[in-house]
């Protein structure tokens, strides 16, 4: 997959333009955050929390990204939309494009919209991120399952002293068994 510039992550993101937490999903359509704001995602890979494209888009009238001054995608009037009202003229977030094209998300995800490029580049990278993870726990309990093994053998070999002689260099419980049938049976 080529490798797009994207300022966003999937989870928890921070705005860059009013510093609060907002929440990408990696569900389309995305699933809402319990207390966090949607974080949009632009063609251009930056994006800003849901407030503040409100607040933006508001101000600005037309959309342009504040980092790029990238604009958005326009989209032709035969594309499939939704029947919740007549088409958007253009597209500047991917939640935009997903409620345009919310009757034919398995369509529109075989489509190379940029939005969608990214939104899958997301999903890859936290794939992969949550596959080190896995690898790095399963490699810790490795080595804490080690480290137990080897506490427990210098336990066994300090009580490895026999009770007769007194010998004390057995590096086993089961050493010392065999010295004891050998040497005092
Ligand atoms: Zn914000
Ligand atoms: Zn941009
Ligand atoms: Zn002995």
């Amino acid at each position: 997959m080529e490798n797009r510039f994207c300022s966003i992550t999937a989870g928890v993101n921070t705005c860059h333009l009013c510093f609060e937490k907002a929440f990408y999903s990696l569900k389309l359509p995305q699933r809402p955050h319990r207390k966090l704001p949607r974080m949009e995602l632009f063609r251009c890979g930056h994006g800003m929390c849901a407030s503040c494209y409100e607040a933006h888009t508001r101000a600005a009238g037309c959309f342009k990204c504040p980092w790029c001054r990238d604009g958005c995608s326009y989209i032709f009037p035969s594309f499939p939309h939704s029947a919740a009202g007549p088409p958007k003229s253009s597209i500047a977030t991917l939640s935009e494009l997903v409620d345009e094209w919310s009757e034919s998300l398995d369509l529109l995800y075989t489509t190379r919209s940029p939005f969608i490029l990214l939104h899958k580049q997301i999903f890859e990278k936290e794939k992969n991120r949550q596959v080190l993870c896995r690898d790095l726990r399963v490699q810790a309990a490795k080595e804490a399952a080690k480290r137990e093994e080897k506490k427990k053998r210098a336990a066994e070999r300090e009580k490895a002293v026999c009770g007769v002689c007194g010998k004390a260099t057995f590096t086993s419980a089961k050493q010392l068994e065999a010295h004891t049938r050998a040497k005092h049976q």
